[in-house]
Parts: structure tokens; C-alpha cells; sequence
């Protein structure tokens, strides 16, 4: 691996670093967790993207940079280094775009990235079901042939941003004969205000409405929302779930920056020495994961394609930043208990990251059997 970065690259971050600096808000955004957050959050995507900002790695045509992945990387650390806000538009940007990019037609893309881009189209990803999380194949939600399109119906749950987003995608079964779970699936798109669509917001930890559930009552979506061929949404999905979990979900600057927040956290208490080696711990952890995403990039970028190490770096980061967090509440003591404390905020979400992006339990399966080849557990 090659870990020097080319002049284009370090130009794109000297700029990065000179518009953030100029740009991010002095203030912090109020939650994207709330209708008035959200829209907050969504004017900063469109400023972002005045300056094509907003995602560095697509084709200009699209609204980006043509940056490429090392540029988004790099990109990813100047942003989180300037504390800029969390981004609300995530799924579309991080899941559905690169699936559109891959599987998608030139019109779907045309239609659908530049307003991804900018936050004026937010999407949600409308994978799980009450019975189907970790066995997504289980999933029971129906697409009905109808005149130009498809007829939706079912139960979607666990849909982050999904009480104030504008459309979603996910996995509907189009073939209930099919001969096994995974086969007849078909990915659509659609829009959360549609006839048929109730959108039901679930409270989280701290009451914001961070998730919602779908109810689908014959929702009706044109062939032009299908994402591939009928039938063959298990396959595209699952190069959606690699990138999640591999590489584009969070990225090392992410954690990065948690960590230097965290060792100035230390210093400004006085350099406890009974926290020293669990703030260490955070600052080599995030740099390991950056040399692991570094090479996973580079590897990525030699053609190769990314495999079942993507669990390892699921279970490395979601770790990493739960003991970030607990490290950091452990320093603020009883003032690391009010709830609208950043490190606080951070800590509850960090609880979640073990359960999103597939839990870490099944990750660890993963491992185990397809990386160190030992025998299938018992299911
Ligand atoms: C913060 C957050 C955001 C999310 N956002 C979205 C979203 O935007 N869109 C979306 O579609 N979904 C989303 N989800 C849902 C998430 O993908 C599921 O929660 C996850 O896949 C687990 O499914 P489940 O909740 O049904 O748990 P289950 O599958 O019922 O699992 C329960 C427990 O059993 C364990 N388990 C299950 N099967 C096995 C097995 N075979 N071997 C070993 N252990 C097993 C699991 O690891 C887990 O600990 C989100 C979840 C969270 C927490």
C-alpha cells in the first residue's frame, strides 16, 4: 500500500480545510432528530453543495468533485476535524448512490443524484421488518405487478430519518413462489408522502423521533423506481450492505476527530493518569482504523473487490466508539450525565452502533466462518 497522497489530493484537502473554515456554523446545529434540526441540516447540505462540497467522490455531473475515493477520505478528515455538523443525508448519499451508480440506470441517476446532492430530495432506507433484522431475507413486505409499475404493501421498521425524510428504498418480494428467501426480492424506490404510506416515528433513548416505521398500503411505484431487474434485488442490495459496513459508513476522520476531542478532553482535566491508557487505547484505535480503511481503499481501487473483512471494520469501529465515549464520560464525571452534553449525545448513539449495519453478533459469524474458516455455528 501507498500511503502518499498525489498534489491533486492534497490540494482538494488544503481547499477542504480553507471553505470549511470559512463555512462551518459557529454555532451547533440543533438535532437532525428534530423537524426543526432537519431543516437545518438540510440548508447546510445545499450550502455544502453551492460549492460542490457535499459528496466530493461523484462525477461532476452529479454535483461532485470527481475526487475519487481518497479524496472523499480525506475530505472526511478536514470535515470532522472542523467540527462541521452530522450529515442528514447519509443514506442517499452513502447507500442509495452507490448502488444508483452501480445497478442504476443513466436516467435514474440523472433524476435522482443532483437533489440527493443538495438536500432538497432526503432519503431513508427501508430494509428491516419487524421479523426480518439480522435474516433480511425473511423480509415479507409485497410488490404487486400493476399497469406501469408495482403495487407496495407491508411493514417497514427501524427507518432512521424516515419521520422527516422525503423518499426511501428497500427490498420488496415481488415473487412469493420463488424457491428460496433470497431469490424473487426486488429494490425500489419510493416516496414517503405517497397515497398508501403512513409514516409512524419511534422515539429513541432522548424521545427524538430518530426512526419511524412504514406502513405500505398498495403503494403505487412506476417501473422507473425499480433499481435492476425484478427479482435480482438480493444481489444488488447486498452491494449496498458491503459498502455500509466496508467503507463508506464512517469513515476514520470521524473517530479521528472524536479521539483528539477526547485527549484534549483528558488534558484539560488535569491528565488523569488512571484514564491515560484508555485515551491512548482511542487515539492508536482510530488511527488503525484509518490504515485499515487506507488499505481497504487501495485495494478497492486495484480492482479487487471488498469481502467478508468488512465485518472486522463494522465490529472495529462500533467498538471504538462506544469506549470513545464511555472514556470520555468517565472523565466529565456526574457533568457527563446531562443529556444534551455532545459526549452524552455521542455515547447514546454509540450504543447503537453494534445493532446497525448488521449486528455484531452476526459480523462476528462472518468472520469466524468465512475469515478464519472455522466450522457454521448452529442457527
Ligand atoms: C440506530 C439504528 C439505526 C437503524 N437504521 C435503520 C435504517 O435506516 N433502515 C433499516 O432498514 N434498518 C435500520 N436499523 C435496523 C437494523 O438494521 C436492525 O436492528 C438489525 O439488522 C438487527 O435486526 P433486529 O433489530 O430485527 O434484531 P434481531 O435480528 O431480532 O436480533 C436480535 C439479537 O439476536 C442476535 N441474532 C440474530 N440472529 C442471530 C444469529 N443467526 N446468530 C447469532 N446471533 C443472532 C442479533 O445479533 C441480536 O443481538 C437500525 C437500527 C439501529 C439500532
Amino acid at each position: 500500500m501507498d500511503l502518499t497522497f498525489s498534489p491533486a489530493d492534497e490540494e482538494l484537502r488544503a481547499e477542504a480545510r480553507a471553505w470549511l473554515a470559512a463555512h462551518v456554523p459557529r454555532v451547533p446545529l440543533p438535532s437532525l432528530e428534530t423537524a426543526a434540526g432537519f431543516a437545518a441540516h438540510r440548508a447546510w447540505e445545499a450550502e455544502l453543495a453551492a460549492d460542490h462540497w457535499s459528496v466530493v467522490s461523484w462525477p461532476r455531473r452529479y454535483g461532485g468533485r470527481d475526487a475519487g475515493l481518497l479524496g472523499w477520505l480525506l475530505f472526511e478528515e478536514e470535515y470532522w476535524a472542523a467540527g462541521a455538523p452530522g450529515r442528514v443525508g447519509q443514506n442517499g448519499t452513502d447507500l442509495l448512490a452507490p448502488t444508483l451508480l452501480a445497478h442504476g440506470t443513466p436516467e435514474q441517476c440523472a433524476r435522482v443524484l443532483p437533489p440527493m446532492a443538495s438536500g432538497e430530495v432526503v432519503w431513508a432506507q427501508a430494509w428491516s421488518e419487524p421479523e426480518a433484522g439480522s435474516d433480511l431475507a425473511s423480509l415479507s413486505s409485497r410488490a404487486v405487478r400493476a399497469d406501469g409499475g408495482w403495487l407496495l404493501s407491508g411493514q417497514k421498521t427501524w427507518s432512521s430519518r424516515a419521520a422527516f425524510a422525503d423518499r426511501a428504498f428497500g427490498l420488496f418480494r415481488s415473487d412469493p413462489g420463488a424457491e428460496r428467501p433470497h431469490q424473487g426480492l426486488t429494490y425500489l424506490m419510493f416516496d414517503l408522502r405517497a397515497r398508501g404510506v403512513t409514516v409512524r416515528p419511534i422515539g429513541r433513548l432522548d424521545g427524538r423521533p430518530a426512526f419511524a416505521e412504514l406502513f405500505l398500503d398498495e403503494v403505487f411505484v412506476p417501473d422507473g423506481d425499480v433499481i435492476g431487474e425484478p427479482g435480482q434485488g438480493w444481489r444488488i442490495a447486498m452491494s449496498t450492505a458491503g459498502n455500509e459496513r466496508g467503507l463508506t459508513l464512517r469513515s476514520p476522520g470521524r473517530f479521528l476527530a472524536a479521539a483528539h476531542r477526547l485527549v484534549a478532553l483528558w488534558r484539560a482535566r488535569g491528565c488523569p493518569e488512571h484514564a491515560r491508557e484508555r485515551v491512548a487505547d482511542a487515539v492508536i484505535g482510530a488511527r488503525a482504523y484509518r490504515l485499515f480503511t487506507y488499505a481497504a481503499a487501495s485495494r478497492f481501487l486495484a480492482g479487487d473487490r471488498l469481502g467478508p473483512e468488512t465485518s472486522m471494520n463494522k465490529v472495529f469501529w462500533s467498538e471504538l466508539d462506544l469506549a470513545l465515549h464511555e472514556t470520555a464520560l468517565d472523565l466529565l464525571g456526574p457533568e457527563g450525565e446531562a443529556a444534551e452534553g455532545a459526549w452524552a449525545q455521542g455515547y447514546v448513539f454509540a450504543l447503537a452502533g453494534p445493532v446497525y449495519a448488521g449486528t455484531n453478533e452476526i459480523q462476528r459469524d462472518i468472520i469466524a466462518e468465512r475469515l478464519l474458516g472455522l466450522p457454521k455455528g448452529r442457527r
